[in-house]
């Protein structure tokens, strides 16, 4: 399988998904719904939380599916 990275971006927060790398663990989904739902296309929409809330749920993922490129500082 073509290893691809989709990407998602509000503001300065970019968000990377490995789907190759995904174990489908479903923690994302249960951590935050209203960011991360494998039911609706694209399945993860950035306005559904602020950044830092994207950011911690993102650092949850287990398997590094999901990565991020932000100014934590901000
Ligand atoms: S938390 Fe990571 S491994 Fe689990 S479903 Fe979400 S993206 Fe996939």
């Amino acid at each position: 399988m073509k290893n691809v990275t989709k990407t998602y971006q509000k503001d300065d927060l970019i968000v990377k998904w490995q789907p190759h790398k995904c174990i489908h663990s479903a923690i994302c989904f249960h951590g935050l719904p209203m960011v991360f739902d494998p039911r609706r296309k694209p399945w993860i929409s950035m306005d559904g939380a602020n950044k830092q809330e994207i950011i911690a749920q993102v650092k949850r993922c287990p398997s590094g599916a999901l990565s991020f490129q932000a100014d934590e500082n901000t």
